[in-house]
């Protein structure tokens, strides 16, 4: 089956003339038809568009043009802005919003040939770690459609873990592409911050949000990231170095490569099957000639409270623009502060208002030393806490997340809880450093279990190398979910 192609294979036979792009398109359409009612992974699906782009994809490879993704199709989170095409960023205030131009990092991917089979659900502005705070609805998990593919990405995860995509694109703030990656079983990689665009993706935190990727593989990964990174004179955080190729850092070999183990990841709370599998990975790299040993940092646990005020509070500020006046919904009720008032209330979620209101309450006046300054203070010692650490090993692997695949509605009434599904994400975020999550086993109940592989700033080459290396001696990222096994 042609959906059963991941994206780089997929990529190599259009090359080669072994398929056609508007074959391949086809193909992932009539998936999406069928199986898409119950996964519900996209709230937009642009099929005319996507035929119309594979057909002149077509054109230009029987015309030997070597465009890096000629042809090759991608799922796209809905805060990653599309001329001419709805961006909701999964909120109902940004309903009927068509933006006037596309995310850097997408309009890349379009420059390299990809083209785009439509935008995929996620909790409302990001915040969230199930879709369950889409403003929309939620997305099922493949593997148990009782259950949350994990979030805020987690329309694009389930979109490639039920084969209705070979690769999408995520966002990531604290863990929202390496989180659902874990739940749904396939790969991810979140870059370090400033080597991707973050120009035209619809902001939560500016100080943490990247566009990340999704495959089934790390080679997936490479590939796409490959096209996005790089400087874009449009955002001023985005690094002006050219970056390597990752492609070639898939060399298979980790042989004396510097494994750190965080003992402080293996805390109360991990479910003991998770634990044994994110054990049994970290052995493959030590049989695969890795040198591994523990580590400590030691500010990991700090991690949470840290995020969630600094999160919320460049919420607070950057939603402040979302008023009924430029954009999407406007509640109409006579006169300036009223309709403001109506427009927020009756377009911002639950959750999106919680955020508002922390962040406001942490930035305001008697209380700004106390929480964000403190808060600031303590993301620089755990900043601190990996450059020490990126002294001694070259990769850091922890479990992605504490649990498998929860079922829907078990968390959404306590905001803590859900809070807790990314406390592993979280601090590599505040460090800026880079992140992959791979698929590395199930639990009983057959649910995916994720492994992430941190890197140092800009360490992409060897946090992919090591996912790469470990999928070439494992084969957690070729199962297929219940729902992909449909038609
Ligand atoms: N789940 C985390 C949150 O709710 C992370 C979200 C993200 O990375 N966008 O904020």
């Amino acid at each position: 089956m042609l959906t059963d192609l991941t994206l780089t294979e997929a990529r190599d036979q259009l090359r080669a003339g072994a398929i056609t792009a508007l074959d391949l398109t086809q193909a992932y359409l009539d998936r999406i038809h069928a199986v898409d009612p119950q996964v519900r992974a996209f709230l937009l699906v642009t099929g005319e568009q996507a035929l119309e782009a594979a057909a002149d994809a077509d054109r230009r490879l029987a015309q030997g043009d070597s465009a890096p993704l000629l042809g090759v199709p991608l799922a796209v989170k809905d805060v990653l802005m599309t001329r001419g095409v709805p961006t909701t960023a999964g909120s109902r205030i940004l309903e009927g919003f068509v933006p006037p131009y596309t995310a850097t990092a997408l309009e890349r991917l379009f420059d390299a040939g990809a083209l785009m089979l439509g935008k995929t659900n996620t909790d409302e502005f990001a915040m969230g770690s199930s879709t369950e705070n889409s403003g929309y609805f939620t997305t099922r998990n493949p593997w148990d459609l009782e259950r949350v593919p994990g979030g805020s990405s987690g329309g694009s995860a389930a979109a490639v873990a039920a084969r209705l995509a070979p690769g999408a694109l995520g966002t990531d703030t604290g863990g929202s592409v390496r989180q659902p990656a874990a739940l749904c079983g396939v790969s991810a990689l979140k870059p370090s911050y400033g080597r991707v665009s973050r120009y035209g993706l619809i902001a939560f935190a500016s100080s943490l949000d990247q566009a990340g990727v999704f495959g089934r593989t790390a080679a997936d990964c490479a590939a796409l990231l490959g096209v996005m990174a790089g400087h874009d004179p449009l955002d001023s955080t985005s690094l002006p170095e050219r970056p390597p190729d990752y492609a070639q850092a898939l060399t298979g070999d980790v042989h004396g490569l510097r494994v750190g183990v965080p003992r402080e990841f293996f805390v109360e709370g991990i479910e003991p099957e998770v634990e044994r599998a994110v054990r049994a990975a970290i052995d493959r790299f030590a049989v695969l000639g890795a040198d591994v040993r523990e580590i400590s940092l030691p500010h990991t646990r700090y991690g949470a409270h840290v995020y969630y005020l600094i999160g919320p509070a460049e919420a607070s500020a950057n939603l402040a623009r979302f008023d009924g006046v430029r954009y999407g919904l406007r509640v109409e009720a006579g006169g300036m502060w009223p309709t403001y008032k109506a427009t927020r209330g009756q377009g911002f979620g639950a959750e999106v208002k919680r955020r508002i209101m922390l962040g406001t309450y942490a930035l305001s006046a008697g209380y700004y030393d106390a929480y964000y300054l403190k808060a600031q203070q303590v993301r620089t010692l755990i900043r601190q806490d990996f450059d020490q650490a990126f002294g001694a090993v070259d990769v850091i692997v922890t479990p992605a997340t504490p649990g498998t695949a929860f079922r829907i509605g078990e968390k959404i009434d306590d905001p803590l809880q859900m809070y807790l599904a990314d406390v592993l994400t979280l601090t590599p975020s505040l460090a800026g450093v880079p992140a992959m999550c791979v698929p590395c086993g199930f639990d009983s109940r057959n649910l995916p279990i994720g492994l992430q592989i941190i890197g140092p700033a800009f360490g992409e080459p060897a946090v992919l190398r090591a996912g790469d290396a470990y999928q070439r001696v494992t084969d957690w990222h070729t199962r297929k979910p219940k729902a992909a096994k449909y038609s």
